[in-house]
């Protein structure tokens, strides 16, 4: 099971730092090392404990010929993977491969016959913003709100920046509340989260 993974394909990798930080939450932003950093690779070594996207370091597994060092890493799914420092470090491999699978999945509009809720999400967000005759409009469109023509344009767009819905607990959120739905001011989050977010600073 462990060595089955060692070729797995990567991740998205062309997402934003403010996507990939979204996707995996604020305590994981040591998986962004590497990905728009690749002019200055980090040297610092690997510990046991370091998290990459869902993956964290459980244990060196073998080094080859040429020095590669490989590492087993427990998924946040519940599988092992044996990945290649290098990957780790430069974000190409950010899970056991069950990521790319949530992608696949959430890149389809239709899922099991129902409509996958990260199509739901851009679709209800356009309507808030877009259509007066929607519930909730007076506080989106009708506040000025508005959806980023890029996200606009493409349910993949939006996919690729926000990433998987991470839990049916989460929903969209948007960082400044008087901002747009653009990839930087929006992110997956809890209920608790956003009401955290929305706190005055005075209050914590
Ligand atoms: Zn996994």
């Amino acid at each position: 099971m462990i060595g089955r993974v060692r070729s797995m394909r990567s991740d998205i990798i062309s997402q934003p730092e403010q996507r990939i930080t979204s996707l995996l939450g604020p305590n994981h932003t040591l998986s962004l090392i590497g990905v728009n950093s690749m002019a200055k690779p980090t040297v610092s070594p690997l510990h046991v404990g370091d998290r990459f996207g869902r993956l964290v370091v459980e244990r060196l597994n073998h080094v080859d010929t040429r020095f590669n060092r490989f590492w087993v890493c427990a998924c946040d799914c519940g599988k092992s993977a044996v990945v290649y420092q290098g990957n780790l470090r430069n974000g190409h491999t950010r899970s056991c491969g069950c990521l790319q699978q949530d992608i696949m999945r959430a890149m389809q509009t239709i899922h099991g016959g129902r409509q996958t809720p990260e199509y739901r999400t851009w679709r209800h967000m356009a309507q808030r913003c877009e259509n007066p005759n929607t519930r909730g409009f007076k506080n989106y469109g009708g506040r000025g709100i508005t959806v980023c023509v890029r996200w606009r344009r493409s349910f993949a767009n939006f996919l690729a920046d926000m990433g998987p819905r991470p839990s049916p607990f989460h929903s969209i959120d948007r960082i400044n509340n008087d901002g747009n739905y653009t990839p930087k001011n929006c992110r997956w989050a809890t209920k608790s989260q956003q009401r955290r977010n929305q706190r005055p600073q005075f209050e914590r």
